[in-house]
């Protein structure tokens, strides 16, 4: 096992490193990062205020308009010469939030990888296809250096060009496929519409699948098609990038790599901390980061936190599933509704396929609008039926959703495909001139 003193601590190891880091941590932001020293001022706090783990609710929170106020070099608690790597975030909207790493935060952040990869069932000697994008996306880097770092061989495909991407997989028999999850969907089609057989041709068996929010039922179609594991990686750039959470083969919760990571849950309106196992927005304070200390990190990812020990013999604390971010919920007709919710919904109904787009407007009668390409075996069937899966599929979305949504079927591969994150929600609400009407 990979640093297997690290994956395996108990949780009174874990707490106890945490403290002495935390208080650390805090001491060093607060010489180095003048944003914090004026924080804690503000607050009428000192360093010398956080004596224990339990303080940590006194630290002043970090958002992300913090680091946009600090473009180009972002949050820097040392000479801009120590840094070796900048990455911005994928954000379409505004200016970029550029993030920094040391020398030694780049050791931390391969380790983190190593571990991730390793925990999700992937071993040294391992093919590792990466299909995630380089450049100044931390999933394309990241994900190549913890493959080097754990021992794997890596192809550094990157995204696009699928047909060469299956070509590839096929002849090296690729061990271990990272990509995002909706690509991952994507393949497996492709290598169908190449002539593959997915099951009987490629030779994957762990999927490293993260940077988006995906459903079980997305899971298991992804499992069933390529006979792999698919495992669920969690991240984000300004905590490193991927590598902060894993699931282990057990698939029940991402387990934070707590050594490096403290994890708060608040209500996401108030702030206030929330008891052990309530959902609310995830928190983190990096506790060894070098170039850019975060305390405090809001990250607007909602999930519920488990504590227990789990089956694997692991105590790193788990997040249960991403359900998407605070500002991914859409409220519709005065309901909450998160697009994982509906994908959810729809894999549910037999013979709908995996690609959606959902469709929000103000002042339509249905408000939410929904296209679904059908199920490819299904739609070329003798058994298919229109009005049938209809009538499922939207019975199905209204008993989740509690309020009325349109549902139109498509014919597969009609919605359009990509090779990152998915765009499921189109918001007329945001964008009514740059959008054509559906
Ligand atoms: P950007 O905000 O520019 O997309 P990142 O690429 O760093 O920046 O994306 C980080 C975000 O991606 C996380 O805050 C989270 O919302 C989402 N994300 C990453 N991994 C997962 C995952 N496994 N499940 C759900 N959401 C995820
Ligand atoms: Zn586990």
């Amino acid at each position: 096992m990979f640093n297997e003193k690290a994956q395996m601590m108990k949780l009174e190891d874990i707490r106890e490193l945490q403290e002495e880091r935390l208080l650390k941590m805090v001491k060093y932001a607060y010489d180095n990062v003048p944003m914090y020293k004026k924080r804690f001022k503000d607050k009428g706090i000192t360093p010398s205020d956080i004596t224990k783990l339990e303080d940590a609710h006194k630290i002043p929170f970090t958002v992300k308009d913090d680091l946009r106020d600090h473009y180009p070099y972002g949050i820097l608690a040392v000479p801009r010469k120590e840094v070796v790597r900048f990455h911005a975030s994928s954000g379409t909207t505004g200016t970029p939030t550029v993030v920094s790493y040391t020398r030694k935060d780049m050791e931390v952040w391969g380790d983190l990888m190593a571990r991730t990869y390793n925990a999700a069932g992937t071993d040294p000697g391992d093919i590792v296809q990466n299909a995630y994008g380089y450049g100044l996306f931390t999933g394309g880097l990241g994900f190549h250096q913890g493959a080097e770092v754990l021992g794997c061989a890596v192809l550094p495909t990157s995204t696009g060009n699928t047909k060469k991407q299956i070509k590839m997989m096929y002849d090296f028999q690729t061990d271990v496929l990272a990509c995002t999850p909706s690509y991952a969907i994507y393949l497996s089609e492709a290598t169908k519409k190449f002539g593959y057989d997915p099951r009987e041709d490629f030779n994957l068996k762990v999927g490293m699948f993260g940077a988006e929010p995906w459903s079980d039922e997305a899971r298991e179609s992804i499992q069933e098609s390529f006979g792999l594991k698919a495992q669920d990686v969690y991240g984000m750039s300004e905590l490193y990038g991927p590598g902060v959470a894993v699931e282990c083969p057990e698939q029940n919760g991402l387990h934070i790599w707590s050594d490096q990571f403290l994890v708060e849950t608040i209500n996401p309106e108030t702030g206030e901390v929330l008891p052990e196992g309530e959902k609310g927005e995830l928190v983190f304070t990096m506790l060894t980061r070098e170039a850019m200390p975060l305390l405090r990190y809001r990250t607007k990812d909602i999930a519920v936190v488990n504590y227990e020990e789990c089956e694997c013999g692991r105590y790193h604390p788990r997040i249960m599933r991403i359900k998407g971010r605070s500002d991914d919920m859409l409220i519709v007709g005065g309901v909450n509704v998160f697009p994982s919710q509906i994908e959810a919904a729809l894999l549910e109904t037999e013979g709908i396929g995996e690609h959606y787009q959902i469709i929000v407007d103000r002042d339509v009668l249905d408000k939410l609008f929904v296209k679904v390409e059908v199920d490819k075996e299904y739609y070329e069937s003798d058994e298919y039926d229109e009005e049938k899966l209809l009538k499922e599929a939207s019975e199905n979305l209204t008993a989740v959703l509690n309020i009325r949504a349109r549902l139109k079927l498509l014919e597969p591969g009609t919605l359009p495909r990509t090779v990152g994150k998915a765009k499921r929600v189109i918001d007329l609400r945001e964008e009514h001139d740059r959008i054509e009407e559906p």
